[in-house]
C-alpha cells in the first residue's frame, strides 16, 4: 500500500462522504485508507461520460463541442483504470450510445430553454460546533425557462413515482441549498433535474453491434420521452423541483448530526483510526447498487492488506481533503 496515503483527520465532509457512513467499514476503505478499485466501474463511466456531454451541450449549445467533451471524458477514465478487452468493447458501445443521446437531446424542443451559465462550482460552510468544513461541488447553475435554477444531471435505470418522491427530498441537492444559504444567506428555489433513462435493451443473440446501435437510434427518435424524463406535472423535460425552506433546514440538521457522529469515530489514537474493526461493517449495504467494490477486502479480513493491490488512491476533489492526510 506504499502509494496510498491514509487520512486520519476529519477536516471536511461532503454529501457523498456522509452517504458512505451507511457502512462504516466502507467509509474506512474509501475515506480513511482512500482506496478505490483499479478496475473501471462501467456504471460510473456511463454516468460521467453522459454528464460531460450534456453539460457541455447546455453550456455551449454546440453539438461538436459536446461530442468532443464526452469522448475526452471517456479517454480520461480509460487512462486511470485497468481495462480488460471485454470492458473496452462495452466502453466503446457506451460512448456510441451516449453520442446518440446527446445528438438526440440537441434537437429536442426543450433544449433551448435550458441555459447553463456555470458548472462544477465549489461551495463551503462550517458545520456548527465541529471545526469541520462542509464542501460541495454543484453540477451547474443557470436558467430553465423563466426560472433561475441549479442543474443536476442524473442517469437512472428505472424511473417511477417513488423515484420522484426520493428526488423531492434528495439530500445532495438540499445540502447544496443549505450550503448556499449559509454562505450567501439565500438559495435558488428551483433545481432542474435532467434525468436520462438508460436503455433497457441489450444486444440480442446474433445481432451485430451496428444493428444494436441503429435500434437504439430508431427508438430515440420514436419515443424520446422514454429516455429524457419529463416532469410528471408539466410533462416537460426536465423535472423541476421547488426547494423548500423546511426541507433545506432538515438537510442542514442531518448534515450537522451526521458530522458530529462521524467526528466521534476520529476521537481516538491514530492506530485505532487505522484499524478496520474500529469501523463496523453493515453487510446489508454489500449489494446496494450492485456488488460493493470493497468485497474482496471485507471477505478477507484476516489478510486484507494483501488485497489492497487491487486498489489505488482515489482522486481528491477538494483541497480540504489533502489536509486530512496522515502526513
Ligand atoms: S463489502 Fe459490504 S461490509 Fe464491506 S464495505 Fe462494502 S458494504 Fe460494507
Amino acid at each position: 500500500m506504499s502509494d496510498i496515503t491514509p487520512s486520519t483527520k476529519l477536516k471536511c465532509v461532503t454529501v457523498h462522504k456522509l452517504q458512505d457512513t451507511s457502512c462504516l467499514r466502507k467509509y474506512f476503505w474509501n475515506r480513511v485508507l482512500n482506496l478505490e478499485s483499479r478496475k473501471v466501474n462501467l456504471n460510473f463511466h456511463y454516468g460521467s461520460v453522459l454528464h460531460a456531454g450534456f453539460e457541455t451541450l447546455l453550456m455551449t449549445h454546440n453539438i461538436s463541442k459536446a461530442l468532443f467533451a464526452l469522448t475526452t471524458e471517456s479517454k480520461k477514465r480509460q487512462k486511470r483504470y485497468t481495462i480488460t478487452t471485454e470492458d473496452l468493447d462495452e466502453l466503446d458501445l457506451q460512448v456510441q450510445i451516449i453520442q446518440l443521446f446527446i445528438k438526440a437531446a440537441s434537437i429536442q424542443p426543450w433544449v433551448n430553454r435550458l441555459k447553463m451559465l456555470w458548472t462544477e462550482r465549489q461551495f463551503r460552510c462550517q458545520v456548527a460546533d465541529t471545526g469541520v468544513t462542509f464542501c460541495s461541488q454543484v453540477d451547474g447553475g443557470g436558467s430553465a425557462g423563466k426560472d433561475d435554477a441549479l442543474f443536476e444531471i442524473k442517469t437512472a435505470k428505472s424511473v417511477n413515482n417513488s423515484y420522484f418522491e426520493a428526488l423531492s427530498f434528495d439530500h445532495q441537492i438540499h445540502g447544496y441549498g443549505y450550503q448556499m444559504q449559509q454562505e450567501h444567506q439565500r438559495f435558488p428555489s428551483k433545481c432542474a433535474f435532467c434525468v436520462f433513462r438508460k436503455p433497457s435493451k441489450y444486444i440480442k443473440k446474433g445481432q451485430s453491434r451496428e444493428a444494436f446501435v441503429q435500434e437504439i437510434k430508431t427508438d430515440l427518435v420514436k419515443r424520446p420521452e422514454w429516455y429524457f424524463i419529463a416532469d410528471p406535472q408539466t410533462h416537460q423535460f426536465p423535472y423541476m423541483l421547488t426547494m423548500g425552506r423546511n426541507t433545506i433546514e432538515q438537510a442542514g440538521k442531518d448534515i450537522v448530526r451526521a458530522t458530529q457522529i462521524l467526528l466521534k469515530q476520529y476521537q481516538c489514537p491514530e492506530k485505532d483510526i487505522l484499524d478496520p474493526y474500529h469501523w463496523p461493517c453493515n453487510d446489508k449495504q454489500c449489494l446496494n447498487y450492485g456488488a460493493c467494490t470493497y468485497l474482496p477486502l471485507c471477505r478477507n479480513m484476516a489478510k486484507w492488506q494483501l488485497y489492497t493491490r487491487l486498489y489505488q488512491q482515489r482522486e481528491f476533489m477538494y483541497d480540504e481533503e489533502k489536509a486530512e492526510l496522515q502526513i
